[in-house]
């Protein structure tokens, strides 16, 4: 079973043990002590380390070349690795180059100890799948585990080296090979299967991109991990991770909720490597919503009448494209006491959250008028559906209305975006009720206008929830926990 290993990058010797402590008492089988942080690094605080949690801490003095940190005026590394070799640590990190010359020896003098050696190589920038395969062999050739890291910007590079493990598995040498960055968090969220011998997770705030947090390591150790996750282009900004991570820890799920960043030409590859990579299910966000559901076997009922995909299970070498933003715009207006059955509403927007909305009003029985930036785009949503929905250009929104529903499908509002507001205030103070598809910020620029004007209105937040808490029901077969997701989507929000 992998071993997972809290990283305490702490400053000094005392907080490295009192971390250390916690840590370990928090789940992880060991920790590894990055020393090269400890400022007060010398013989008595190698040894306090050593007596204190040694028996079960990896013993790392990264050098600044192989991405540690760089500290004034300290011995000499090959002296500091001595005197860590002297003592009693789990398993010590030797580097393959920076250490080549004095590997055989300070192998000998850890052995002496018990302790055990890893040789590891971190790659300062993504490298060809060969040369991290040779990388593995040199490292085994010296140490009892090899360990091999290399950035990885690309999803295809994070399948290469999956594919690399899978292909070397029956060889004796026990490993650790790690896809840096994001876009290989997959590595490290298949370490069990994979037949990793440890698992690296980030413990308190210093986490290294990529890296799963103690919590999550310690849910999937031992376990088939089920992956989720969302796709898009980007996705970094997406509070689903928070949200579903939390979902998943509430109900002590062996699954992981990842964030893949694919760019529109590699979706193909994405899905055909989905399988593999034992992903059970993803939420699918811009730009690839409807591209998504022409690639699916099939599509539920919303999906189909939308030909826009949100979310997607897959089992069985099947895929279902789902579009749970109906379902969860419908059940958020009910939770919000809003009427729609006969009333008029105006939907701002005409992608595919536009189309999720007008969907649900229509079937509720709303009269639907529709207004988009580019009116050809509002045109084309306003000729998919059978009822009849009239689209107003933007320029002639002050001489119609009153509606009794604004809702804003569009992104303007978003944090990070220039601050606006998707109709002008003379037509906010039209409608009744003001519902903002956006959720980050929970006040946005058109809610603040809706305040100033005396008129309810609502974030997307409750709608997200909704079509989450839907997904994830889809994915695990579970009811989704609620309120452990509301939690963690509005603490990531704040
Ligand atoms: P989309 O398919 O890319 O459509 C975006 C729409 O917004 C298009 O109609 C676009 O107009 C319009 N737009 C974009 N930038 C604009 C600007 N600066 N000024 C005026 N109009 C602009 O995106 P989507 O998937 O429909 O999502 C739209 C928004 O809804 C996003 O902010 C998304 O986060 C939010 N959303 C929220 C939830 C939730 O659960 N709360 C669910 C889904 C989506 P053009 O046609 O002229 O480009």
């Amino acid at each position: 079973m992998t071993q997972v290993a809290a990283v305490i990058r702490a400053d000094n010797a005392a907080e490295a043990e009192r971390q250390s402590r916690m840590a370990l008492e928090t789940g992880a089988d060991l920790v590894e002590l990055r020393l090269d942080y400890v400022r007060d690094l010398g013989s008595s605080t190698i040894r306090r380390l050593a007596n204190g949690v040694g028996t079960r801490a990896i013993a790392t003095f990264r050098s600044p070349g192989q991405g540690g940190v760089s500290v004034a005026h300290r011995p000499q590394r090959t002296t500091i690795l001595q005197e860590i070799c002297h003592l009693r640590f789990a398993y010590v990190d030797l580097e393959l180059e920076t250490d080549r010359e004095a590997l055989e020896s300070l192998g000998r003098l850890a052995s002496s100890h018990r302790t055990k050696v890893i040789v590891s190589h971190h790659f300062a920038q993504a490298a060809e799948v060969y040369r991290v395969s040779e990388a593995l062999d040199s490292c085994a050739a010296q140490g009892e585990v090899a360990k091999v890291a290399v950035p990885v910007t690309e999803f295809e590079d994070a399948i290469q080296l999956v594919d690399l493990v899978r292909s070397r598995n029956g060889r004796p040498h026990r490993f650790v090979l790690i896809g840096m960055g994001i876009g290989g968090i997959v590595t490290r969220a298949l370490a069990d299967s994979l037949g990793q011998e440890i698992q690296y997770a980030s413990w308190g705030l210093s986490a290294a991109p990529g890296q799963l947090s103690l919590r999550t390591a310690t849910r999937l150790r031992g376990r088939e991990p089920m992956i989720l996750g969302l796709i898009g282009h980007p996705v970094e900004h997406s509070i689903s991770s928070a949200m579903h991570e939390a979902a998943l820890a509430a109900l002590g799920l062996p699954a992981a909720y990842l964030p893949f960043d694919i760019p529109p030409d590699a979706l193909d590859g994405f899905l055909l490597a989905a399988e593999r990579l034992r992903i059970r299910g993803f939420n699918v966000t811009s730009p690839h919503k409807e591209a998504v559901a022409r690639f699916v076997d099939e599509l539920d009922g919303d999906a189909e009448r939308l030909g826009v995909v949100n979310t997607v299970v897959l089992g069985d070498g099947w895929t279902t494209g789902h579009n749970t933003d109906v379902y969860g715009f419908r059940i958020s207006l009910r939770s919000l006491g809003v009427r729609v059955g006969d009333r008029n509403a105006l939907v701002v927007g005409a992608g595919g959250a536009a189309k999720a909305v007008v969907d649900v009003l229509l079937r509720e029985g709303a009269h639907v008028q529709v207004t988009n930036r580019t009116a050809a785009r509002a045109e084309v949503l306003a000729d998919s559906f059978d009822d009849r929905i009239e689209v107003l250009p933007p320029g002639v929104l002050d001489r119609n209305g009153p509606w009794d529903l604004l809702v804003n499908a569009t992104p303007v509002g978003t944090k990070g975006l220039p601050d606006g507001l998707p109709v002008p205030e003379a037509v906010i103070g039209k409608a009744g009720f003001i519902y903002d598809l956006v959720y980050n910020p929970l006040v946005t620029p058109l809610l603040q206008a809706a305040k100033r004007l005396n008129r309810p209105g609502s974030s997307g937040l409750e709608m997200l929830l909704h079509q989450g808490a839907k997904a994830f029901e889809l994915w695990t077969g579970q009811p989704a926990p609620f309120d452990a997701m509301q939690r963690a989507a509005k603490e990531a929000l704040r």
